[in-house]
């Protein structure tokens, strides 16, 4: 139960999504340790980090589900998905293809999770401008079709990667309260 001074008043389960390499660990790397590796191997054992954090003066404790590379369409088992409240679906900006999955993803989502899950679309690498090859515009137009939240991040140098757990925790926990 860790520190017993500190009281956790909320746990939310939030999964990571996405095709190999798109970025899911070093997003959760950087969200839950501030760390970042350029050769990060393929993710093995680990089934979830936590970070607690404060929102609306309540504790809230974010446990996060990275994939152990399972990443193959439909290998992702509904074990993953139970109990998420949350889940982050992650392309890779400079990879037209890891976009253009993105809805089979969804598909597979709404298929095995609860269907109130908070839902954010994440365009990552956003560090990589001169390598784009999926417009802003085009993942926008496709998230508000869908009615999901949606940022571009970089776990690189840590732009909008807190913002997007804030965004997706903050909606989960209006949604309870
Ligand atoms: P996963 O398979 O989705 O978990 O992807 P990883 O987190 O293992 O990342 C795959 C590769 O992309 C690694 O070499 C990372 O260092 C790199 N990477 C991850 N995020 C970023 C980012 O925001 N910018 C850049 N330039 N590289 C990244
Ligand atoms: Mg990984």
């Amino acid at each position: 139960y860790g520190d017993p001074s500190q009281k956790v008043d909320y746990v939310f389960k939030v999964v990571l999504i996405g095709d190999s390499a798109v970025g899911k660990s070093q997003i959760l790397a950087r969200f839950a340790r501030d760390e970042f590796s350029l050769d990060s191997k393929a993710t093995i054992g680990v089934e979830f980090q936590t970070r607690t954090m404060v929102i609306q003066h309540k504790s809230v404790k974010a446990q996060i589900w990275d994939t152990a590379g399972q990443e193959r369409y439909r290998a992702v088992t509904s074990a993953y998905y139970r109990g998420a409240v949350g889940a982050m679906l992650v392309y890779d900006i400079t990879k037209r293809q890891t976009f253009d999955h993105i809805p089979r993803w969804l598909e597979e989502l709404r298929g095995h999770a609860d269907k109130n899950i908070v839902i954010i679309l994440i365009g990552n690498k956003c560090d990589l401008e001169d390598q784009r090859a999926v417009s802003t515009e085009d993942a926008k137009e496709f998230a508000e079709k869908e009615g999901l939240f949606f940022l571009e991040t970089s776990a690189l140098n840590a732009t909008n990667v807190e913002s997007a757990f804030v965004t997706v925790l903050t909606e989960i926990f209006n949604i309870v309260n």
